[in-house]
């Protein structure tokens, strides 16, 4: 990583979190197989059962002997994280995981069930250190990475309550993976992208889903997107813009002290050229700070050439915080200008609010528990 600007380097942890198969390339496989005195082929036999049947439970893995499978379970599937709450709404279609790993850190994911599909929302790091002001994640500052293993399981286990029928109705597979949990993606790139890699791959080396189906956000680190596009996985990229003026992006989104709106937009433009893939643009509309008809005029004359699509978030206010919601009228006046430069416009559903879904709130208040 030493190509990329400090605020890459991984905070140190204390105790890392037990090597997972889902961290380790098929070679590192191989090699913890010779390490263990047993042969190649039980790797390939744990991926079927992790990724394929996503059954984690060593005494169902009927193909290996029965005095190898606890050795080779705690070698190759150590538990990384032990369920602490779950919250549910809409009749049980929208869930909200809160996990504990080995190190006693709080992560968070949500999955939500629709009819013709279903969407993980999976955090990337412990906590976040871009500090954005209206995102709660971002007020405690960044704990840790998390590590490929330790992500992978989120979508494993999103997986594994979709199959099972455990999110009501007719069991689903679980289509759509967004990195839109607590976190900034990109500033944990390598573990990233190696769970991009297990999302993608497919069966038994992988989960087996398309990159298509997978949303990246980040808040812009420019490096980071400019090295994400020649990896060659096409995933959506999402960016979190919130303002299409410099002046107050500095302040919404501090990174923009660093890399402007002008340059992240071209980098997103560099990864839609090479990948063919049109990018979102994340808008989270806060009453009378960034939702003026003027700025969706701005935001309009920037993105009417591009080949990018506006996701407006209406802003789920944090505890404590001045900000909240736009007003009906101005949200839809800010739809009418952006659609009137034939910019794609959607407008986020809110699942989940009830249950502070998408916003780091649940593990903050977990930990101020304590
Ligand atoms: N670090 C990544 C992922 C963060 S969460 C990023 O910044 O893109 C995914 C999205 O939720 C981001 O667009 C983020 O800006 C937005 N978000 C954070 N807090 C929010 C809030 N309180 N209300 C609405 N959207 C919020």
């Amino acid at each position: 990583m030493s190509d990329l600007p400090l605020i890459f380097d991984e905070p140190k942890q204390k105790q890392k979190a037990p090597k997972h198969l889902a961290d380790m390339s098929k070679e590192e496989r191989k090699a913890l197989c010779e390490e263990l005195g047993i042969p190649a082929f039980r790797a390939n036999q744990v991926a079927v059962h992790y990724y394929t049947h996503l059954e984690t439970d060593p005494e169902k893995w009927s193909d290996i002997p029965a005095d190898m499978r606890e050795k080779i379970a705690n070698a190759f599937t150590p538990k990384l994280m032990e369920l602490v709450r779950t919250l549910q709404t809409d009749s049980g279609l929208t869930r909200k995981d809160l996990w504990r790993l080995h190190d006693g850190t709080l992560v968070e994911s949500v999955l939500m069930k629709y009819p013709d599909r279903a969407t993980v929302c999976i955090s990337s790091q412990a906590g976040c250190g871009m500090a954005c002001p209206f995102c709660a994640t971002g007020q405690g500052g960044l704990k840790r990475n998390l590590t490929a293993g330790e992500i992978t399981e989120q979508i494993v286990n999103a997986a594994r309550l979709c199959a099972s029928g455990e999110m009501g109705g007719e069991p689903i597979r679980l289509s759509n993976i967004v990195f839109m949990g607590m976190g900034e993606p990109l500033a944990n790139y390598k573990a990233v992208v190696q769970t991009i890699r297990n999302i993608t791959s497919p069966n038994p080396d992988g989960l087996g889903i398309s990159a298509r189906s997978v949303t990246l956000s980040t808040v812009g680190l420019v490096p980071g997107v400019e090295k994400f596009t020649e990896e060659g996985l096409p995933v959506t990229l999402a960016v979190s813009l919130h303002t299409p003026d410099d002046e107050l992006r500095d302040s919404l989104v501090p990174i923009n002290t660093r890399y402007k709106v002008r340059e992240i937009l071209a980098a997103a433009d560099a990864y839609a050229k090479k990948t063919g893939r049109r990018y979102s643009i994340e808008y989270a509309l806060i009453k009378d700070i960034n939702d003026q008809a003027w700025r969706a005029d701005l935001l309009g004359k920037l993105l009417k050439s591009r080949n990018a699509h506006v996701n407006l978030i209406p802003l789920n206010p944090t505890p404590g915080s001045k900000w909240t919601a736009s007003r009906p009228a101005d949200q839809k006046e800010f739809v009418r200008v952006l659609e009137s430069y034939g910019v794609p416009v959607t407008v986020r559903d809110t699942r989940g609010r009830e249950i502070d879904g998408a916003c780091g709130q649940l593990a903050a208040s977990e930990s101020s528990n304590k």
